[in-house]
């Protein structure tokens, strides 16, 4: 394993202290913390790219004995990359335990539920309203809540709507593949977790958009992937923009992800 180098322990404790990083945070960190200990940054985008997998991989190594893992995750919301350091081992409440109060997280927990349920989303008063469930928190209490769960970047808000964020997703993946086997679905495409995404209407199968785009792309009259199920592809896919283009990195990071072997699965209780 190669060593670390104060370069490598600069970009931890920033990782460390973030939690999660998109792809140009990850590059711009790396450059930063190349320059400040004085070591070169290759000038072609090749090698920087190269030595940056190297980079990474190095800190992977010397953290994995503490169970944690660097894994990389697409938004399901406009197909950018993320890197997040997760806990693997430890259900991840742990960590979120020392933030959080006990009815905190079981309001966490129930807005999983709903958002698992409701295809990635629910709306800001659905959101409130579970607090009228049991009353351990007032509807102040859960907006304060729902604003630290976003700056914390579990969940996101954006025009009314509340959903987990990447980092919920790449965290909670084993947690809510074993609490809602029947609500969740993977991607027939990229084989993570699709929350948010299109469902052919035949056969129920789900794909999220940055991959339905990456897909369907040049396909003249889409059809369903489902080998048996081929129906017309009833939604309309959006056009390749920036933001969702499907790059080589996503590409590798599907792949990667889907052919790494079944964690163990240690059950994840939120309420452990
Ligand atoms: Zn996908
Ligand atoms: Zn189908």
């Amino acid at each position: 394993m190669s060593a670390m180098t104060p370069a490598h322990q600069m970009f931890l404790q920033a990782f460390m202290a973030r939690g999660l990083l998109n792809s140009k945070e990850v590059k711009d960190l790396f450059r930063k913390s190349l320059e400040l200990n004085d070591v070169q940054v290759p000038e072609s985008e090749e090698e920087r790219k190269r030595q940056l997998v190297k980079f990474i991989r190095t800190i992977s190594d010397h953290v994995s004995p503490f169970h944690l893992d660097i894994r990389k995750g697409v938004s399901e919301d406009d197909g950018t990359n993320f890197y997040c350091l997760v806990n693997n081992v430890e259900n991840h409440i742990t960590k979120m335990a020392s933030d959080y109060s006990s009815s905190e997280l079981d309001f966490f927990k129930k807005l999983v539920e709903q958002i698992v349920e409701n295809d990635g989303a629910i709306g800001s008063t659905a959101a409130l309203n579970i607090v009228t469930q049991d009353k351990k928190l007032t509807k102040n209490d859960a907006q304060d809540l729902l604003l630290r769960l976003e700056n914390d970047r579990w969940i996101m808000q954006k025009e009314g709507k509340v959903s987990l964020s990447i980092r919920s997703i790449l965290e909670l993946d084993q947690y809510i593949q074993d609490v809602y086997p029947d609500s969740v679905k993977k991607c027939n495409v990229c084989k993570q977790i699709c929350l948010k995404g299109q469902m052919c209407e035949d056969c129920g199968v789900k794909i999220h958009i940055h991959c339905a785009i990456r897909f369907f792309h040049r396909q003249e009259n889409p059809r369903c992937p489902d080998q048996d199920c081929g129906a017309q592809w009833t939604h309309p896919v959006p056009s390749p923009s920036k933001s969702h283009i499907a790059t080589s990195e996503a590409r590798q990071a599907a792949s990667q992800s889907s052919e790494r072997p079944e964690r163990q699965t240690r059950k994840r209780r939120l309420d452990a």
